[in-house]
């Protein structure tokens, strides 16, 4: 070649590099979202117009897109699944649908205990599960911890949501990881003890079931209530922080993890980070009024107006491990 032809050669590298290399990888993810579009599109979008990259996603609930994750397997198109509850997540990568990633923003903007410990999935809004009462029936002096609610003094006064809502099987298993077996079992079997009509299909029907008067306690993640006192601001229900002298509340996650097959896996793993980032933090979780997982982002002024409190910091994963044993638990001791 002559001196000329090595030149345009190398022109023509340098533009063939710039033309298909970066610009054809960061164009296109595609995420898989249990997450409803409500609250992932505004994320979505805010993260398109600052990168140019376009983001597709389907939502759907979070058992139908594990199934088809598994069934695409090496074909799926998916690179990311985002969904709710570490039940959920723990779930696919026991299926091997997600794999480990290695990142420093990560590491730094989610606490260990909102993500897999062995970083497949990471927590990316904090859902607190604590207990509700009815302001004109109950003080809050009255109140302290989940686990007295089993006791004798609630008899007749208690309300819960079903069992089979995957928020109280991860509650019901972080108990187990806290207490044991045997323990948990006599509290659920005290829990339904003390209800005062059956368990209800929804937190938030659950709530008004306070509200109203048919009962004087219960258990529901915190941004139903959000939701339901913006609709209705002069319900007499109080939010009470429970095992505040003890280990903590219940939280769980929103989270998301990359897909084992993904396309665009560095892509990928750069939204994730962002997601966790101080400038996303807040349109994560503020549009559902929960908490941000990132420490140094503060919650919606709506949310921030309940009071901070301490987390219960037995790692979420354990929600999954236990999910199983804390179904039959439930079952045994007449938890419908
Ligand atoms: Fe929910």
């Amino acid at each position: 070649m002559s001196p000329k032809q090595i030149f345009r050669a190398a022109a023509l590298a340098v533009a063939g590099a710039f033309l298909s290399g970066p610009a054809a990888a960061a164009e296109e993810l595609v995420v898989y979202s249990a997450r409803i579009e409500q609250l992932i599109k505004p994320m979505f979008d805010a993260y398109t117009k600052e990168t140019g990259v376009k983001i597709t996603f389907i939502t759907d609930k979070e058992g139908a897109l594990i199934e088809r994750l598994k069934a695409e397997g090496p074909n799926t198109p998916a690179d990311m699944l985002i969904t709710v509850d570490a039940g959920n997540l723990w779930q696919a990568t026991n299926e091997g649908l997600l794999k480990p990633v290695q990142s420093e923003a990560l590491g730094k903007n989610v606490p260990v205990h909102l993500k897999d410990p062995q970083n497949r999935w990471f927590g990316l809004s904090v859902r607190s599960r604590t207990i509700f009462y009815n302001t004109q029936k109950v003080k809050p002096a009255e109140l302290s911890s989940y686990e007295d609610l089993a006791s004798s003094k609630w008899k007749g006064r208690l309300c819960l949501r079903t069992s089979k809502k995957v928020y109280n099987q991860s509650l019901v298993a972080m108990m187990i990881a806290e207490h044991g077996e045997p323990k948990t079992e006599q509290l659920v079997k005290g829990w339904v003890a003390n209800l005062a009509t059956d368990p209800f299909p929804d937190d938030t029907k659950m709530l008004e079931a306070i509200a109203a008067g048919q009962c004087d306690v219960g258990m529901a993640n915190t941004y139903y209530f959000g939701r339901l006192v913006a609709k209705k601001p002069n319900l007499p229900l109080g939010i009470f922080w429970a095992n505040q002298q003890g280990s903590g509340v219940h939280v769980n996650v929103s989270g998301a993890g990359i897909t084992k097959h993904a396309k665009h896996d560095k892509e990928a793993l750069k939204l994730l980070e962002w997601l966790s980032s101080e400038k996303a933090q807040n349109l994560f979780a503020d549009v559902n009024m929960e908490f941000p997982v990132n420490a140094r982002v503060k919650p919606d002024p709506v949310v921030a107006a309940w009071g901070s409190f301490k987390q219960n910091l037995i790692n979420v994963a354990k929600a999954g491990e236990l999910q199983a044993a804390a179904v039959k638990l439930m079952d045994r001791a007449g938890y419908k």
